[in-house]
């Protein structure tokens, strides 16, 4: 058991759920040990079921409890419904709850299913930046410059190999989007080519983490445009606590400036944003150069930075991306075929014609 488990009220067990067909499962029970028995209506039920139905019809939210949990007496059989997407729960029972045979219910023909852990303590420990995840997640920084082709890789990377891809830059938006006082101070930031307040960009990204493995049981993480600054990683180590997250290590899309500007431009006749302009984009390759290379140096001297030269021909960069990525992929994902979008983020399919976008 972890040393830094922490003790819960007795009779609590902690059951999770993970692995890649968590979004699929509809819920964990412990198979009953009666018999199988007939209805009234002359139903006869299996293992697991209730009456020829699955149980998890509460797993609709309307529960009256929350988690719904329920023990059959007839079929001696504990259930706990997924609600809210969430499958880690804590829950209290007067009765002693199972420690064996816990299954999950998984949509038909899913597979693999999840993998069910039992524990008899809180297995997130006593750190309060840990509290929000379990299992640890896995994060690999991304950076590079404006237009060095951080955003294609790590859609890539999705696609094929399953791992999250979070922007950082794409979380501010959606924030600023939302309006208030918060959209706007936000909006002056990213216009100036600026970095925005460090506690905001961080409290967006935990979000999002925490959002996406309780959601989708996934664990791994291509941080995308972060972290951009020294404070920027100071304020992430301090929400996340020195072991929230295994940071394996950070990749360094390098290209040369004029085919960066040249990329920015092209893009800034679709791409709608407030920055792709030559203004702020002078602007932002002075914060890159200011503020972001020492937290790259930094974490070279750590001997965790993986450089790669973004100008080469996409599918060079992304052979390059997915060895690196390997020790924590899924083994048989590097073989999934390439889906229409990924061809076309590879050059090997033109783009289909867009229209130009209006403001976002
Ligand atoms: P990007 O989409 O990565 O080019 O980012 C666009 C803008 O969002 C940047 O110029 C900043 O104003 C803001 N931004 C993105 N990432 C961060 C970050 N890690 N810290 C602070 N501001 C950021």
């Amino acid at each position: 058991m972890d040393s830094h488990a922490e003790e819960m009220p007795k009779n609590t067990i902690w059951i999770t759920v993970s692995g890649s067909g968590t979004a699929e499962c509809d819920g964990v029970y412990c198979p009953s040990q009666a018999p199988p028995k007939v209805s009234e209506s002359g139903t006869k039920s299996s293992l697991g079921y209730w009456n020829g139905k699955m149980a998890w019809d509460r797993a609709d939210g309307k529960a009256a409890r929350n988690p719904s949990i329920s023990y059959s007496d007839s079929y001696k059989s504990w259930r706990i419904a997924r609600l809210d997407g969430h499958l880690a729960y804590q829950q209290y029972s007067s009765e002693p709850l199972p420690h064996e045979k816990w299954e999950v219910y998984v949509k038909k023909g899913t597979a693999p299913a999840p993998t069910i852990m039992l524990h008899d303590s809180d297995p997130r420990g006593k750190n309060p930046a840990a509290k929000s995840f379990f299992p640890r997640p896995n994060v690999v920084f991304v950076l590079g410059g404006p237009g060095a082709g951080k955003g294609t890789m790590c859609e890539l990377a999705k696609n094929q190999l399953g791992w999250e891809h979070l922007s950082a830059g794409d979380l501010l938006r959606a924030e600023r989007k939302k309006g208030g006082a918060q959209g706007e101070l936000i909006e002056g930031y990213i216009t100036a080519g600026k970095l925005v307040p460090d506690e905001i960009t961080v409290g967006l990204l935990k979000e999002a983490m925490q959002t996406t493995t309780d959601s989708t049981g996934h664990i791994n993480f291509l941080i995308d445009g972060f972290p951009r600054s020294t404070k920027n990683y100071d304020a992430w180590v301090k929400v996340m606590g020195d072991d929230g997250a295994n940071e394996v290590f950070m990749f360094l899309f390098e290209c040369p400036l004029p085919v960066l500007e040249q990329r920015i431009l092209g893009r800034a006749k679709y791409s709608g944003r407030s920055d792709d302009n030559v203004e702020s984009l002078r602007k932002r390759f002075v914060t890159y150069k200011d503020e972001t290379m020492p937290i790259v140096d930094a974490f070279q001297a750590k001997g965790k930075l993986v450089q790669i030269d973004s100008s080469m021909k996409r599918e060079e960069v992304y052979a390059t991306v997915k060895e690196m990525l390997k020790g924590f992929t899924d083994p048989s994902a590097g073989a999934n075929p390439l889906t229409e979008r990924s061809e076309i983020l590879l050059g090997l399919r033109p783009y289909p014609k867009k229209e130009p976008k209006k403001t976002e």
